[in-house]
């Protein structure tokens, strides 16, 4: 394998394509908006800037990186010669189907189209293509150049081969890879999300405060973050409908989404992206300054 597709320039694909570019391999980075190309390839710029600056890669790594990514706006060119196309296109079911059904069309038969989805299901992506077998979730974990999980979700179809052949490459990529099965929220949000909105609940009933929540957590369950600032990070609206997928997969009660998160959204609460959510970012969005709130 040599020539990867990744196909969405946003917060994941632009660091997918950073990610396998570093590792060498050819990437055709695939956006429908000229503007999250632009700021997609400036992103990957800046954090292999700051590599440079800290000695992690040298100024030649970081040169032989940007020269492994084009940038495209049409599936069609960028797919050409792919033996991998990563999908990190907005979470959408339509929209998904609707570029599997196009990608399925488009690329090498011998292709692996793999998607990045947080919630969607990797069977139901599969069952528009005439490949099922060649259909598997890679789901990174943000920020991707970064974090070293790749949950990597074997759809109802996916064969072993093409399973170990993704294992492999995740670890080429310099990552950890944790084999898992096609079930909602698979295993990183089926456990996350129901913490989270535990934790909502617990607010929402009074037991304690934010900070008070976030403290319990963070000094007496070492996370490096509590879970309703983390909430904030993720986006509370991206929570809420992590939770509806899993209310509706699984039909149980238990992942039902606490009332005041669904209020929170319907208010345009969604936490750093709007700058308010459990906490107040207006005066700096930068996660480190609000991460020294309460540390
Ligand atoms: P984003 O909104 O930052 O980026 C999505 C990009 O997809 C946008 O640039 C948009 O222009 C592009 N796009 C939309 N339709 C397209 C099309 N038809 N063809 C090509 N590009 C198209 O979203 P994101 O946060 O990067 O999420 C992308 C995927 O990764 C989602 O499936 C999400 O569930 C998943 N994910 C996100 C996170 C996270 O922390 N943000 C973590 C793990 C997985």
């Amino acid at each position: 394998m040599k020539n990867i597709a990744v196909i969405g320039a946003g917060t994941m694909g632009n660091g997918i394509a950073h990610t396998f570019a570093q590792s060498g391999f050819n990437v055709q980075l695939i956006d429908i908006s000229q503007q999250a190309l632009d700021k997609g390839l400036a992103t990957i710029t800046k954090n292999l800037d700051r590599m440079v600056s800290k000695e992690k890669i040298s100024e030649a790594d970081k040169q032989a990186t940007l020269a492994n990514i084009t940038l495209t706006s049409s599936i069609e060119a960028g797919v050409q010669q792919a033996d991998l196309v990563v999908e990190a296109a907005t979470e959408n079911v339509d929209l998904k189907l609707k570029i599997f059904k196009q990608l399925d069309e488009v690329s090498p038969a011998n292709a692996i189209l793999a998607t990045n989805t947080s919630s969607i299901s990797i069977t139901q992506i599969a069952a528009v293509t005439n490949r099922p077998e060649k259909v598997i979730g890679m789901h990174f974990m943000n920020p991707v150049p970064i974090m070293k999980l790749v949950e990597i979700i074997r759809g109802y179809n996916t064969t072993d081969e093409v399973t170990e052949i993704i294992m492999d490459m995740s670890k080429k990529l310099g990552k950890v890879p944790v084999e898992v099965n096609d079930y909602p929220g698979f295993v990183a949000n089926r456990i996350l999300m129901p913490m989270i909105n535990e934790s909502i609940e617990t607010l929402y009933n009074g037991v304690a405060g934010v900070a008070e929540i976030d403290t319990v957590m963070k000094l007496g369950m070492a996370h490096p973050m509590g879970p309703l600032q983390l909430a904030d990070f993720i986006g509370l609206d991206v929570c809420l409908s992590i939770l509806e997928v899993m209310y509706d997969g699984f039909k149980n009660p238990k992942y039902a989404p606490c009332p005041l998160l669904v209020n929170m959204v319907r208010a345009g609460k969604l936490g750093v992206k709007s700058g308010e959510g459990f906490y107040d970012y207006s005066q700096s969005r930068k996660a480190e300054n609000v991460a020294k709130q309460f540390a």
